[in-house]
């Protein structure tokens, strides 16, 4: 286990640095607004990982020039980490098989993205959240405890 006290906000910076290029091919920006500095203890390589499988999805999903927003919120006793794309978002009858092995609405998906987000995401006492916006596109929320003790 390798998990530490890590920022949220250097978690996020490091996996958008690593993804602008690609968002860029298709004119879209990804914007994160570095407020606040909330920590959480985690593995940081794994949370990363669901950050970028979440964000490619959102770059995958757009199907014109726009903008993925970052969010980063607390509750009481959990870090908020929003994904806000301004893709189709997702069909009703969809919604439930998103986080099944191998489900994929793409030529060559693997559909072990969000399977292995979740999975991420138990292991740390945390879930994601898919939510649909009022306008338009989708909101993936990873949801942390904000403090844990070493298990
Ligand atoms: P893959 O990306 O290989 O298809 P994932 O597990 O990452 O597998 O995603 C599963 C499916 O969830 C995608 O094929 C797509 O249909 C849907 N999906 C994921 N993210 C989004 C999104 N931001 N907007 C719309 N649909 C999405
Ligand atoms: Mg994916």
């Amino acid at each position: 286990d390798n998990k530490q006290i890590e920022k949220v906000q250097e978690m996020v910076v490091d996996v958008i640095t690593l993804l602008r290029p690609q968002a860029k091919l298709k004119n879209i920006d990804i914007l994160f607004e570095q407020t606040g500095s909330q920590t959480v203890y985690c593995d940081r390589s794994q949370i990363k990982q669901v950050l970028i499988n979440i964000v490619k999805n959102a770059i995958e999903a757009m199907e014109e020039p726009g903008n993925i927003q970052l969010n980063v919120l607390t509750s009481e006793d959990s870090i908020l980490l929003d994904v806000i794309d301004g893709g189709p978002g997702i069909p009703e009858e969809i919604i439930h098989k998103l986080k099944e092995p191998f489900f994929t609405t793409k030529q060559s998906g693997t559909g072990l993205g969000l399977m292995i987000t979740t999975q991420i995401l138990e292991r740390h006492d945390g879930k994601l959240e898919i939510l649909q916006n009022e306008n338009k596109g989708s909101t993936f929320r990873i949801i942390l405890p904000k403090q844990i003790e070493a298990k």
